[in-house]
């Protein structure tokens, strides 16, 4: 029954190894959410708006305003960004706002450029737009871009070029200059940028990162996409956002209002305040995850794996080969036996069969976890040494 173009999306690999790890009891480092909560001011303050407050009917159509001004502040505060709050649309997470954009943007004709491995819901979404996407691939250890296969990728059906830094699920964060080609051929090409930052607090070493819309000439053709979720370690709550010029979030807004008309009422104002949060919680969260990156990737390393560091996201891309595993998708399947931990193959997040071909042994491992259980799960993974 259902419709050609969704055949190949009918699962993801996150509700797969996630009920595979429940059915083993095995530690889930598959799907990447956070087993703490968020700020306890977030929380209550959510609270209070459902049994105090009564901000439970429907939010105004483009967001709750205290958080399109708080996104805006946000923007100048880390990035010097000059970003007018009535051009800033509140989304049902980064999701929606990458499918709103998406729609809104692209259809039968059009190219849709994106690097991959990839996020699953870029191929999905684009399919639904009846675009073709056109990947180009990351390849590791260092999960950088080739100048040719870039500039090789536009063309002038080129209507999208979909950006993630830091990326999931490599962990890449891309460097100034590969961010300013990328805008050069957009610009070139008279593409639009759509960028997706949500892990844009998660940096590590001396990796930055850069917004795509601060470079020069490009903020009039980029739209930036984030949400709650990473920061503030509340997946479930689904509050994204997405900013950029006018014509390009009208289009965004015009399909969003049919997607899911608008929601999160009482989450909304307790993000904006969240948003506001002083510069020891922003450090905190680099601090904790670089704990946590380097504990689970010292276990990691023990167990045999070869370990491809992160520089951003709360993410990990692991080698089996030394292990004598070269099947990524065979391996994740397999690793809640062996060893009682759960992981998600990488090739499945590519879409060409070089992108298959390039990441087909890699495995990734979550580490927003509390020390306990990396610790735990480190030394599971050490039944794996034969
Ligand atoms: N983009 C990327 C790269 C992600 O990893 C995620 C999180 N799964 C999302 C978008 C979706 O974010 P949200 O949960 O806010 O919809
Ligand atoms: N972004 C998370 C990940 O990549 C989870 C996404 C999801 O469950 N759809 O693991």
């Amino acid at each position: 029954m259902l419709v050609e173009r969704m055949r190949p999306f009918t699962s993801t690999i996150f509700t797969e190894i996630s009920r595979l790890a429940a059915r083993t009891g095995a530690i889930n480092l598959g799907q990447g959410f956070p087993d703490t909560d968020g700020p306890a001011s977030l929380l209550a303050g959510a609270a209070a708006n459902i049994t105090e407050h009564g901000l439970n009917q429907y939010p105004p159509g483009p967001g709750v305003p205290a958080l399109r001004e708080a996104v805006a502040a946000h923007q100048r505060r880390f990035y010097g960004l000059d970003v007018d709050p009535d051009d800033v649309l509140v989304t049902t997470g980064a999701t929606e706002a990458i499918a709103a954009t998406l729609l809104g943007l692209c259809g039968p004709g059009d190219e849709v450029i994106a690097f991959e491995p990839n996020y699953d819901s870029y191929a999905a979404t684009v399919a639904l737009s009846g675009a073709t996407l056109r990947p180009v691939p990351l390849r590791a250890p260092g999960f950088d871009v080739d100048d040719d296969e870039l500039a090789a990728a536009f063309s002038e059906r080129t209507r999208v070029v979909l950006v993630n830094t830091p990326h999931n699920p490599t962990g890449a964060v891309f460097s100034r200059d590969r961010l300013i080609r990328i805008g050069e051929l957009a610009r070139a090409h008279d593409a639009v940028i759509v960028t997706d930052e949500v892990y844009e607090h998660m940096t590590f070493d001396d990796a930055r990162h850069v917004p795509m819309a601060t470079l020069p000439g490009l903020a009039d053709r980029t739209l930036t996409i984030s949400s709650a979720g990473k920061t503030f370690s509340v997946t479930g709550w689904k509050v994204g956002w997405v900013h950029g010029p006018p014509e390009l979030v009208g289009a965004a807004r015009a399909v969003k209002q049919f997607l899911t008309f608008h929601g999160g009422a009482p989450l909304q104002p307790a993000v904006a305040e969240a948003l506001a949060l002083g510069d020891d919680f922003y450090a905190g969260i680099t601090a904790d995850l670089t704990r946590k990156r380097d504990l689970l990737s010292a276990g990691l390393r023990a167990a045999g794996f070869d370990v491809l560091t992160p520089r951003g996201t709360y993410f990990v891309v692991a080698d089996p080969r030394p292990l004598g595993h070269d099947d990524g998708v065979e391996l994740a399947w397999k690793l809640p036996e062996l060893c009682g931990v759960a992981a998600v193959p990488v090739s499945v997040f590519c879409a060409s069969e070089a992108g298959v071909a390039a990441t087909r042994p890699l495995v990734r491992f979550a580490f927003c976890k509390r020390d306990e259980v990396l610790v735990e799960a480190a030394e599971r993974l050490a039944a794996l040494r034969p």
